[in-house]
Protein backbone atom coordinates (compact mmCIF):
# COMPACT_ATOMS: atom_id res chain seq x y z
CA UNK A 1 0.00 0.00 0.00
CA UNK A 2 1.55 3.08 -0.52
CA UNK A 3 -0.12 6.48 0.72
CA UNK A 4 -1.00 9.48 -0.85
CA UNK A 5 0.98 12.21 0.69
CA UNK A 6 -0.97 15.73 0.24
CA UNK A 7 1.01 16.81 2.19
CA UNK A 8 4.29 16.70 0.59
CA UNK A 9 2.77 17.02 -2.93
CA UNK A 10 1.37 20.20 -1.58
CA UNK A 11 4.13 21.34 -0.23
CA UNK A 12 6.12 20.82 -3.70
CA UNK A 13 3.52 22.18 -5.83
CA UNK A 14 3.81 25.46 -3.44
CA UNK A 15 7.29 25.52 -3.73
CA UNK A 16 6.81 25.55 -7.84
CA UNK A 17 4.56 28.45 -7.03
CA UNK A 18 6.72 30.24 -5.13
CA UNK A 19 9.40 30.39 -7.78
CA UNK A 20 6.99 31.58 -10.02
CA UNK A 21 5.95 34.25 -8.01
CA UNK A 22 9.66 35.73 -7.92
CA UNK A 23 10.46 35.72 -11.27
CA UNK A 24 6.93 37.41 -11.56
CA UNK A 25 8.41 40.17 -9.08
CA UNK A 26 12.09 39.92 -10.70
CA UNK A 27 10.51 40.90 -14.15
CA UNK A 28 8.46 44.37 -12.31
CA UNK A 29 5.43 42.76 -11.76
CA UNK A 30 3.14 42.59 -8.71
CA UNK A 31 2.48 39.34 -6.52
CA UNK A 32 -0.89 37.51 -7.07
CA UNK A 33 -2.92 38.96 -4.78
CA UNK A 34 -5.88 36.74 -2.40
CA UNK A 35 -8.58 37.94 -0.52
CA UNK A 36 -10.28 35.51 2.15
CA UNK A 37 -14.04 36.66 3.57
CA UNK A 38 -14.72 34.73 6.29
CA UNK A 39 -18.67 35.31 8.14
CA UNK A 40 -18.65 34.96 11.84
CA UNK A 41 -16.51 32.36 14.00
CA UNK A 42 -17.12 28.75 13.04
CA UNK A 43 -13.86 27.54 14.82
CA UNK A 44 -13.31 24.73 11.25
CA UNK A 45 -14.03 27.63 8.64
CA UNK A 46 -11.35 30.00 11.16
CA UNK A 47 -8.75 27.29 10.75
CA UNK A 48 -9.23 26.50 6.87
CA UNK A 49 -9.03 30.42 6.40
CA UNK A 50 -5.96 30.99 8.40
CA UNK A 51 -4.40 27.74 6.64
CA UNK A 52 -4.85 29.54 3.14
CA UNK A 53 -3.47 32.86 4.99
CA UNK A 54 -0.49 31.06 5.55
CA UNK A 55 -0.13 29.09 2.71
CA UNK A 56 -0.01 32.23 0.82
CA UNK A 57 2.82 33.64 2.86
CA UNK A 58 4.92 30.84 1.72
CA UNK A 59 4.37 31.35 -2.13
CA UNK A 60 5.07 35.03 -1.58
CA UNK A 61 1.28 35.65 -2.67
CA UNK A 62 -0.38 38.88 -0.78
CA UNK A 63 -3.30 37.95 1.03
CA UNK A 64 -6.01 40.09 2.75
CA UNK A 65 -8.19 38.14 4.89
CA UNK A 66 -11.33 40.11 5.58
CA UNK A 67 -13.40 39.17 8.83
CA UNK A 68 -17.20 40.21 9.01
CA UNK A 69 -19.76 39.54 12.07
CA UNK A 70 -22.31 36.57 11.88
CA UNK A 71 -24.75 39.29 12.05
CA UNK A 72 -23.88 40.91 8.94
CA UNK A 73 -26.67 40.79 6.30
CA UNK A 74 -27.24 39.18 3.07
CA UNK A 75 -27.12 42.59 1.57
CA UNK A 76 -23.76 44.14 3.16
CA UNK A 77 -21.90 40.88 2.29
CA UNK A 78 -23.04 41.38 -1.78
CA UNK A 79 -21.74 44.68 -1.38
CA UNK A 80 -18.44 43.81 0.01
CA UNK A 81 -18.33 41.57 -2.98
CA UNK A 82 -19.24 43.80 -5.42
CA UNK A 83 -16.37 45.91 -4.13
CA UNK A 84 -13.73 43.05 -4.16
CA UNK A 85 -15.13 42.83 -7.61
CA UNK A 86 -14.33 46.07 -8.27
CA UNK A 87 -10.74 46.16 -6.94
CA UNK A 88 -7.96 46.04 -9.10
CA UNK A 89 -5.50 45.19 -6.45
CA UNK A 90 -7.11 42.11 -5.52
CA UNK A 91 -6.65 38.90 -8.04
CA UNK A 92 -9.04 36.31 -6.48
CA UNK A 93 -10.63 35.64 -3.72
CA UNK A 94 -12.92 33.31 -1.75
CA UNK A 95 -16.14 33.70 1.03
CA UNK A 96 -15.36 30.57 3.26
CA UNK A 97 -18.28 28.43 3.63
CA UNK A 98 -20.56 27.62 5.06
CA UNK A 99 -22.29 30.94 5.49
CA UNK A 100 -24.99 31.81 8.14
CA UNK A 101 -28.13 30.26 7.77
CA UNK A 102 -29.99 33.63 7.15
CA UNK A 103 -27.46 34.18 3.82
CA UNK A 104 -28.02 32.34 0.79
CA UNK A 105 -25.14 30.75 -0.37
CA UNK A 106 -25.89 30.17 -4.05
CA UNK A 107 -26.52 34.15 -4.18
CA UNK A 108 -23.13 34.43 -2.63
CA UNK A 109 -21.61 32.05 -5.40
CA UNK A 110 -23.24 33.86 -8.16
CA UNK A 111 -22.01 37.50 -7.50
CA UNK A 112 -18.48 36.36 -7.48
CA UNK A 113 -17.10 37.75 -10.62
CA UNK A 114 -15.81 34.71 -12.60
CA UNK A 115 -12.84 36.62 -12.94
CA UNK A 116 -11.87 36.21 -9.72
CA UNK A 117 -13.51 32.84 -8.66
CA UNK A 118 -10.41 31.20 -7.64
CA UNK A 119 -12.91 28.40 -5.66
CA UNK A 120 -14.03 27.04 -8.74
CA UNK A 121 -17.83 27.44 -7.84
CA UNK A 122 -19.66 29.87 -10.10
CA UNK A 123 -21.23 28.27 -12.71
CA UNK A 124 -19.56 29.76 -15.36
CA UNK A 125 -16.48 28.03 -13.99
CA UNK A 126 -18.23 25.04 -13.99
CA UNK A 127 -19.52 25.30 -17.18
CA UNK A 128 -16.12 25.91 -18.04
CA UNK A 129 -14.90 22.86 -16.83
CA UNK A 130 -17.71 20.81 -18.66
CA UNK A 131 -16.58 22.06 -21.98
CA UNK A 132 -12.90 21.94 -21.36
CA UNK A 133 -12.13 25.13 -21.70
CA UNK A 134 -9.64 27.01 -19.96
CA UNK A 135 -10.98 28.20 -15.81
CA UNK A 136 -10.55 27.39 -12.56
CA UNK A 137 -11.70 24.16 -10.98
CA UNK A 138 -12.83 23.38 -7.66
CA UNK A 139 -10.12 23.28 -5.51
CA UNK A 140 -10.71 20.28 -3.85
CA UNK A 141 -11.43 17.91 -7.34
CA UNK A 142 -8.54 20.00 -8.49
CA UNK A 143 -6.35 19.20 -5.88
CA UNK A 144 -7.29 15.38 -5.98
CA UNK A 145 -6.94 16.03 -10.19
CA UNK A 146 -3.22 16.50 -9.00
CA UNK A 147 -2.48 14.15 -6.40
CA UNK A 148 -3.63 11.27 -8.89
CA UNK A 149 -0.87 12.86 -11.36
CA UNK A 150 1.93 13.38 -9.27
CA UNK A 151 1.47 9.94 -8.34
CA UNK A 152 1.58 8.73 -12.03
CA UNK A 153 -2.26 6.44 -11.48
CA UNK A 154 -3.21 5.26 -14.08
CA UNK A 155 -6.87 6.35 -14.76
CA UNK A 156 -7.94 5.36 -18.16
CA UNK A 157 -10.09 2.91 -18.95
CA UNK A 158 -10.64 2.35 -15.02
CA UNK A 159 -13.80 1.85 -13.28
CA UNK A 160 -13.94 5.00 -10.71
CA UNK A 161 -16.93 5.59 -8.24
CA UNK A 162 -17.21 8.65 -6.39
CA UNK A 163 -19.76 8.77 -2.93
CA UNK A 164 -21.24 12.10 -2.61
CA UNK A 165 -22.86 14.47 -5.04
CA UNK A 166 -22.34 17.89 -3.85
CA UNK A 167 -21.56 21.07 -6.16
CA UNK A 168 -18.05 21.40 -4.58
CA UNK A 169 -16.48 17.96 -4.46
CA UNK A 170 -18.50 15.10 -5.74
CA UNK A 171 -20.01 16.44 -8.65
CA UNK A 172 -17.27 18.01 -10.58
CA UNK A 173 -15.32 15.21 -9.39
CA UNK A 174 -17.11 13.04 -11.44
CA UNK A 175 -16.92 15.00 -14.64
CA UNK A 176 -13.34 15.77 -13.86
CA UNK A 177 -12.34 11.45 -13.86
CA UNK A 178 -14.69 11.25 -16.97
CA UNK A 179 -12.89 14.06 -19.06
CA UNK A 180 -10.38 13.11 -21.92
CA UNK A 181 -7.38 13.89 -20.14
CA UNK A 182 -4.32 12.15 -18.21
CA UNK A 183 -6.21 12.12 -15.43
CA UNK A 184 -9.36 10.85 -16.28
CA UNK A 185 -11.24 8.61 -19.02
CA UNK A 186 -12.76 6.65 -16.33
CA UNK A 187 -16.02 5.00 -16.53
CA UNK A 188 -17.40 7.19 -13.63
CA UNK A 189 -20.56 5.92 -11.48
CA UNK A 190 -21.79 8.76 -9.08
CA UNK A 191 -23.33 7.84 -6.00
CA UNK A 192 -25.40 9.34 -3.73
CA UNK A 193 -28.10 8.48 -0.56
CA UNK A 194 -30.70 7.43 -2.98
CA UNK A 195 -27.90 4.64 -4.59
CA UNK A 196 -28.90 0.91 -3.90
CA UNK A 197 -26.49 -1.79 -3.28
CA UNK A 198 -23.36 0.86 -2.78
CA UNK A 199 -21.35 -2.06 -1.55
CA UNK A 200 -21.96 -3.98 -4.57
CA UNK A 201 -20.88 -0.78 -6.84
CA UNK A 202 -17.89 -0.09 -4.84
CA UNK A 203 -16.45 -3.40 -4.86
CA UNK A 204 -16.39 -3.26 -8.81
CA UNK A 205 -14.45 -0.16 -8.62
CA UNK A 206 -11.08 0.52 -9.50
CA UNK A 207 -11.05 4.13 -8.07
CA UNK A 208 -12.78 5.43 -5.53
CA UNK A 209 -13.43 9.00 -4.25
CA UNK A 210 -15.21 9.18 -1.27
CA UNK A 211 -16.64 12.65 -0.52
CA UNK A 212 -20.39 12.49 1.92
CA UNK A 213 -19.22 13.66 5.58
CA UNK A 214 -20.07 10.36 7.38
CA UNK A 215 -16.85 9.33 9.22
CA UNK A 216 -15.35 5.75 8.48
CA UNK A 217 -18.48 4.99 6.05
CA UNK A 218 -15.96 3.14 3.94
CA UNK A 219 -14.87 0.01 5.08
CA UNK A 220 -12.73 -2.75 4.22
CA UNK A 221 -14.97 -5.27 2.40
CA UNK A 222 -16.61 -2.09 0.20
CA UNK A 223 -13.38 -2.91 -1.25
CA UNK A 224 -11.58 -4.50 -3.83
CA UNK A 225 -7.46 -5.77 -3.94
CA UNK A 226 -5.88 -3.50 -5.21
CA UNK A 227 -7.97 -0.26 -5.42
CA UNK A 228 -6.98 3.49 -5.09
CA UNK A 229 -9.18 5.11 -2.42
CA UNK A 230 -8.83 8.73 -2.15
CA UNK A 231 -11.11 10.08 1.44
CA UNK A 232 -12.18 13.41 1.10
CA UNK A 233 -14.15 13.60 4.08
CA UNK A 234 -13.05 15.71 7.33
CA UNK A 235 -15.10 15.21 10.16
CA UNK A 236 -14.18 16.91 13.75
CA UNK A 237 -14.85 14.21 16.38
CA UNK A 238 -14.45 15.13 20.09
CA UNK A 239 -11.50 13.46 21.62
CA UNK A 240 -10.12 14.67 25.22
CA UNK A 241 -6.64 13.41 24.62
CA UNK A 242 -5.73 16.06 22.59
CA UNK A 243 -5.40 19.67 23.29
CA UNK A 244 -7.34 20.70 20.21
CA UNK A 245 -10.60 18.89 22.29
CA UNK A 246 -11.18 17.02 18.64
CA UNK A 247 -9.57 14.86 16.45
CA UNK A 248 -10.24 14.49 12.38
CA UNK A 249 -11.77 11.66 10.70
CA UNK A 250 -12.15 11.03 7.36
CA UNK A 251 -15.07 8.82 5.69
CA UNK A 252 -12.34 5.78 5.30
CA UNK A 253 -12.23 3.45 7.28
CA UNK A 254 -8.24 3.45 6.99
CA UNK A 255 -7.40 0.26 9.25
CA UNK A 256 -10.07 -1.86 7.50
CA UNK A 257 -9.42 -0.31 3.54
CA UNK A 258 -6.19 0.38 3.78
CA UNK A 259 -4.63 -3.00 3.90
CA UNK A 260 -6.53 -3.92 0.58
CA UNK A 261 -5.45 -0.72 -1.53
CA UNK A 262 -2.50 0.03 -3.80
CA UNK A 263 -2.35 3.87 -2.84
CA UNK A 264 -4.75 5.43 -0.23
CA UNK A 265 -5.24 9.42 0.86
CA UNK A 266 -4.18 9.20 4.39
CA UNK A 267 -6.97 12.18 6.57
CA UNK A 268 -5.14 14.47 7.63
CA UNK A 269 -2.28 15.10 5.55
CA UNK A 270 -4.59 14.12 1.97
CA UNK A 271 -6.38 15.93 0.43
CA UNK A 272 -6.89 18.71 2.53
CA UNK A 273 -3.32 20.24 1.90
CA UNK A 274 -4.03 19.81 -1.77
CA UNK A 275 -7.50 21.84 -1.99
CA UNK A 276 -5.26 24.42 -0.56
CA UNK A 277 -2.27 24.05 -3.26
CA UNK A 278 -4.86 24.32 -5.88
CA UNK A 279 -6.42 27.52 -4.40
CA UNK A 280 -2.81 28.90 -4.77
CA UNK A 281 -2.77 27.00 -8.53
CA UNK A 282 -5.93 28.58 -9.27
CA UNK A 283 -5.07 32.39 -7.76
CA UNK A 284 -1.63 32.28 -10.17
CA UNK A 285 -3.94 31.07 -12.96
CA UNK A 286 -5.76 34.70 -11.98
CA UNK A 287 -2.85 36.81 -12.43
CA UNK A 288 -2.20 35.15 -16.06
CA UNK A 289 -6.06 35.27 -17.25
CA UNK A 290 -5.50 38.72 -16.69
P1 LIG B 1 -22.34 17.45 1.31
O1 LIG B 1 -22.64 18.70 0.55
O2 LIG B 1 -22.94 17.25 2.65
O3 LIG B 1 -22.75 16.23 0.37
C1 LIG B 1 -22.72 14.93 0.84
C2 LIG B 1 -23.10 14.00 -0.27
O4 LIG B 1 -23.00 12.66 0.25
C3 LIG B 1 -24.52 14.17 -0.79
O5 LIG B 1 -24.53 14.14 -2.20
C4 LIG B 1 -25.27 12.99 -0.20
O6 LIG B 1 -26.30 12.49 -1.03
C5 LIG B 1 -24.17 11.96 -0.11
N1 LIG B 1 -24.48 10.93 0.88
C6 LIG B 1 -24.93 11.09 2.13
N2 LIG B 1 -25.14 9.91 2.73
C7 LIG B 1 -24.81 8.96 1.81
C8 LIG B 1 -24.82 7.56 1.82
N3 LIG B 1 -25.20 6.87 2.90
N4 LIG B 1 -24.42 6.91 0.71
C9 LIG B 1 -24.03 7.60 -0.39
N5 LIG B 1 -23.99 8.94 -0.45
C10 LIG B 1 -24.39 9.62 0.63
O7 LIG B 1 -20.78 17.22 1.50
P2 LIG B 1 -19.47 17.87 0.81
O8 LIG B 1 -19.47 19.35 0.95
O9 LIG B 1 -19.24 17.27 -0.54
O10 LIG B 1 -18.37 17.29 1.80
C11 LIG B 1 -18.19 15.92 2.02
C12 LIG B 1 -17.08 15.71 3.03
O11 LIG B 1 -15.87 16.24 2.48
C13 LIG B 1 -17.28 16.46 4.35
O12 LIG B 1 -16.70 15.69 5.41
C14 LIG B 1 -16.48 17.73 4.18
O13 LIG B 1 -16.03 18.28 5.40
C15 LIG B 1 -15.32 17.22 3.35
N6 LIG B 1 -14.65 18.21 2.54
C16 LIG B 1 -13.31 18.19 2.56
C17 LIG B 1 -12.58 19.07 1.78
C18 LIG B 1 -11.10 19.00 1.80
O14 LIG B 1 -10.45 19.95 1.39
N7 LIG B 1 -10.53 17.89 2.25
C19 LIG B 1 -13.24 19.99 0.97
C20 LIG B 1 -14.65 19.96 0.92
C21 LIG B 1 -15.35 19.06 1.71
P3 LIG B 1 -27.63 13.34 -1.40
O15 LIG B 1 -27.20 14.30 -2.47
O16 LIG B 1 -28.57 12.31 -1.91
O17 LIG B 1 -28.07 14.02 -0.14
Amino acid sequence: MILLDGKQTASDIKDEIAVKVKELKAAGKKAPHLAAVIVGDNGASITYVNAKVKACEKVGFDSTLIKLPETITEEELLSKIEELNNDDNIDGFIVQLPLPKHIDELKVTLAISPLKDVDGFHPESLGRMVLDLPGFLPATPYGIVQLLDRYNIETSGKDCVVIGRSHIVGSPMSILMARNNKVGNCTVTLTHSRTQNLADITRRADIIIVALGKPEFLTGDMVKDGAVVVDVGITRVADETKKSGFRLLGDVDFASVSPKCSHITPVPGGVGPMTIASLMMNTLQAIEMK
